[in-house]
């Protein structure tokens, strides 16, 4: 009679052993189901992979690096719409003057245009590892911030067709003048330039 006691027992634990185990699957299928359906970058899934990226690698240059007071210098009460290319000051629309793909305040488009630009280097620039991008553009602000030093930054997107993806570069220019000194302060910067 004992023994039989015993056996019942013994199928009555393994049993709630079994459900248990069964509840722990289904709470782990559970979640995993839930991570997998999380609004994540699924959404943005209408959008071309590569310019997710894009967008992607925008907003990590964006958030990283430090940004000037968001009035135009000129006009106080104007919030800026963009940064002069040189100076890095954020100015009102009115104060800004296009230029190939960049806009100059009005002071340095003026420094743009009697000088002869040349490129001093290329970084080619990526989601994974922005670093040397953000660096090029932290460095090029602190050389003008500290010793007047003018470069401009130019960013180009290199699409290509056939293996279906787009490449950024960032062109740093200097004036022929002081390309020299630009170049070798490029060099102490260690971001191992494209060419
Ligand atoms: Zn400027
Ligand atoms: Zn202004």
């Amino acid at each position: 009679m004992n023994q039989a006691l015993y056996l019942i027992l013994a199928i009555l634990i393994l049993i709630l052993i079994g459900v248990i185990g069964l509840l722990f699957v289904l709470v782990f299928k559970l979640l995993k189901q839930q991570k997998t359906s999380a609004p994540s970058e699924e959404l943005n899934s209408s959008i071309h992979p590569d310019i997710a990226l894009r967008i992607q690698e925008a907003k990590f240059l964006k958030k990283n690096i430090k940004k000037p007071s968001v009035f135009c210098p000129n006009h106080p009460e104007e919030v800026g719409e963009t940064t002069c290319a040189i100076c890095g000051k954020f100015f009102c629309k009115a104060c800004l003057r296009p230029f190939k793909t960049m806009h100059f305040c009005k002071e340095h488009l003026g420094l743009v245009m009697s000088n002869e630009w040349v490129e001093v280097a290329t970084i080619k620039s990526h989601t994974d590892d922005a670093e040397a991008g953000v660096k090029l553009i932290e460095t090029k602000q602190k050389w003008w911030d500290k010793d007047q030093l003018p470069t401009y930054i130019e960013t180009h997107y290199k699409i290509n067709i056939d293996q279906d993806y787009i490449e950024t570069y960032l062109v740093l220019f200097s004036t022929k003048a002081q390309l020299a000194e630009v170049k070798l302060k490029v060099q102490d910067l260690d971001i191992t330039p494209e060419s």
